[in-house]
């Protein structure tokens, strides 16, 4: 049995060996890819339910790997999160959204005039004491208005991380907007959206996924109290005219989702041509 147990153990280190030099492979291709120009943006218009019209485009980010092809963020995303690989990440996501979204109005100011990009920001990024500092470079480099601007994290950073409230603050003294992604799926309650510092909820998709009454109660419930609040709303996942004229019926002003357009690369997104 002891032979067995230190079998067994050494098999686990080998496993956890080969699961370090993985991450450290996966954090040295990142690095590289960075420096490389191997990521890119790919941009998914929000639109208003009423109307039709675009009012924002979410920044998404794509690895084109010289190897693996693209790479979607569900698969790098969580790893970089682990190291403060993710702020460069972030920094570069930025600097390129912000760029995109002034290039975008210098060509067409009527059309891109009032429309605004959200880029979605990682909770360690969030906590880290240079994040208001890029916001500010990103924005002065590319001449873009701070409310044009937004800034979409999860519920969890806002629960967990001491700092992120004074950085949150921070970030809305520059004039940014802050969107609170995924709602739903983790632990703010109704009651609390109140005590946030956010201006936007984006109610998760997995809440149009579902035909039970309950649920679609409960998506009503939030849009009330969303708008109790003075917050707007982002329905998230949207892929069926059906669900379009759910969420006009019970007030929801915003949609996003692939019936309404995928995510795009910055040239695809049909309104205009030129990419940075
Ligand atoms: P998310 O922020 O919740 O982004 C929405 C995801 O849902 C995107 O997946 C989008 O392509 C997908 N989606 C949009 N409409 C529909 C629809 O109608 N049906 C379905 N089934 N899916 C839809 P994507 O681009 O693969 O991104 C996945 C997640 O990766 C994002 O979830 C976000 O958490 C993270 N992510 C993406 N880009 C970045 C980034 O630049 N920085 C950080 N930190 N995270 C990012
Ligand atoms: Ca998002
Ligand atoms: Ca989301
Ligand atoms: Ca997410």
């Amino acid at each position: 049995a002891k032979s067995n147990g230190r079998g067994r153990a050494e098999i686990f280190d080998a496993a956890l060996r080969t699961e370090l030099e993985a991450r450290a492979k996966l954090e040295a291709d990142i690095r590289a890819g960075l420096a490389t120009d191997e990521f890119e943006l790919h941009y998914q218009p929000v639109m208003s339910v009423a109307t039709g019209e675009l009012r924002s485009y979410e920044a998404l980010i794509r690895w084109r790997h010289p190897e693996h092809g693209m790479i979607p963020p569900n698969d790098f995303i969580p790893a970089a999160e682990e190291s403060l690989l993710i702020c460069e990440i972030g920094r570069w996501v930025l600097d390129h959204a912000t760029r995109q979204l002034a290039e975008w109005t210098r060509q067409d100011p009527h059309g891109h005039g009032h429309v605004t990009m959200a880029v979605n920001i990682s909770a360690r990024h969030l906590a880290s004491t240079s994040l208001v500092d890029e916001v500010r470079h990103a924005l002065e480099h590319s001449g873009l208005d701070a409310a044009r601007l937004v800034l979409e994290i999860t519920e969890t950073v806002l629960l967990d991380e001491p700092t992120a409230d004074a950085h949150l603050r921070d970030l809305r003294n520059l004039g940014v907007t802050v969107s609170l992604d995924d709602f739903g799926t983790g632990y703010t309650s109704i009651g609390q959206l109140q005590k946030l510092q956010v201006d936007t909820l984006k109610i998760d998709q997995s809440f149009l996924r579902s035909d039970d009454p309950a649920t679609q109660a409960l998506v009503q419930l939030m849009i009330t109290a969303a708008h109790a609040f003075n917050l707007d709303v982002v329905a998230e996942g949207v892929e069926t005219q059906e669900q379009l004229d759910r969420l006009a019926t019970i007030g929801c002003e915003l949609a996003q989702g692939y019936y309404l357009g995928r995510p795009q690369p910055a040239a695809d997104t049909g309104v205009v041509a030129g990419t940075v």
